[in-house]
């Protein structure tokens, strides 16, 4: 796509270009106005402690109020940020945003509950993220630790050597490091002990049947199990039922997320949750 920018720019508005690629182009050209008109929101979803059911954390989900289409999805715009490299100025807005957000409501609750945020591919390769980081912990004063960065596994697996050196700068400013839907890629344990990570998220995939599927249910009771003997804390995503936060329980997984609990919530929305759990916790 870029390079059809240079000299084949015409090639660009040919008719024969599809309508897809249009609407791809007009899409992009307005994701590019979405920051400064206002149009991009986070939406926070509570992590609580499958134990005790406190309320330890919250993840930071990105939306669009398109101004004609309305919410949409991050699966639907966020591969466009990334091909466009409009990512990285959203990154910094979210990163800015999270870290604020969650300052501000631990400061109200008198808590010192984390915040992640989805950092993906594109964001991850940039030479400025370590100094996006930096800048948004410092702006808000959020403690390092209270940031807790998700990667994917592809993130870690491609360009090894320079990821793995952002990885290890990022961990050395004690932020925390967090390997998000695992499982679902190279599912292999032996790179997480390479890597400096504090955290392992098992997918929805596996979570979704593991009362039906028994091949499931054994392998996320392993991957919680190694992940522990390589010193992970280890979060189960996607939890709809009483039935799966049990078994996951059981089994010894720390932190449960998913809709059985809350949807992802506006931050006002998200402040009244964690009043009323922490309200009935004590
Ligand atoms: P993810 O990081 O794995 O986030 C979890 C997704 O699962 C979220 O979808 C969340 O709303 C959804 N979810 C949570 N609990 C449940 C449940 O119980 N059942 C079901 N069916 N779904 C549940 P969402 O918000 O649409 O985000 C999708 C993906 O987009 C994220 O997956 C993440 O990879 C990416 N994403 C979201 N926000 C950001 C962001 O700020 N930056 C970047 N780079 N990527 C983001
Ligand atoms: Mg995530
Ligand atoms: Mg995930
Ligand atoms: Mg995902």
């Amino acid at each position: 796509r870029s390079k059809s920018k240079g000299k084949n720019t015409f090639q660009f508005f040919a008719p024969e270009m599809d309508g897809l690629a249009h609407q791809h182009l007009i899409l992009e050209n307005q994701l590019r106005r979405a920051l400064s008109r206002d149009e991009l929101a986070l939406r926070y979803q509570p992590v609580l402690d499958a134990k005790s059911g406190e309320l330890v954390g919250m993840e930071a989900l990105l939306r669009w109020r398109h101004p004609k289409m309305g919410w949409i999805p991050p699966g639907n715009f966020i591969p466009l940020a990334e091909e466009s490299g409009l990512i990285v100025p959203i990154g910094e807005w979210i990163l800015e945003t999270a870290c604020r957000d969650a300052r501000q409501l631990n400061e109200k609750l008198g808590k010192e509950m984390f915040v992640a945020v989805n950092v993906s591919a594109r964001q991850f390769a940039n030479q400025k993220l370590v100094d996006a980081v930096s800048s948004a912990l410092e702006k808000s004063g959020l403690s390092c630790g209270l940031l807790e960065l998700e990667v994917t596994e592809g993130v870690v697996l491609d360009h090894v050597p320079e990821n793995k050196e952002t990885l290890i700068r990022l961990s050395e400013m004690n932020v925390r490091l967090s390997i998000d839907d695992f499982g679902t890629g190279y599912s292999s344990l032996s790179y997480l002990k390479k890597f400096p990570f504090d955290t392992l998220k098992i997918d929805r995939a596996f979570i979704s049947d593991i009362q039906e599927d028994s091949e499931n249910a054994a392998l996320t009771k392993a991957i919680i199990a190694m992940a522990h003997a390589l010193g992970l804390t280890v979060i189960g995503e996607g939890i709809e039922t009483e039935e799966q936060a049990a078994i996951l329980e059981q089994w010894h997984c720390n932190y449960l997320q998913g809709y059985h609990y809350s949807r992802p919530l506006s931050i006002e929305a998200y402040e009244n949750f964690a009043r009323k759990l922490i309200r009935t916790k004590a």
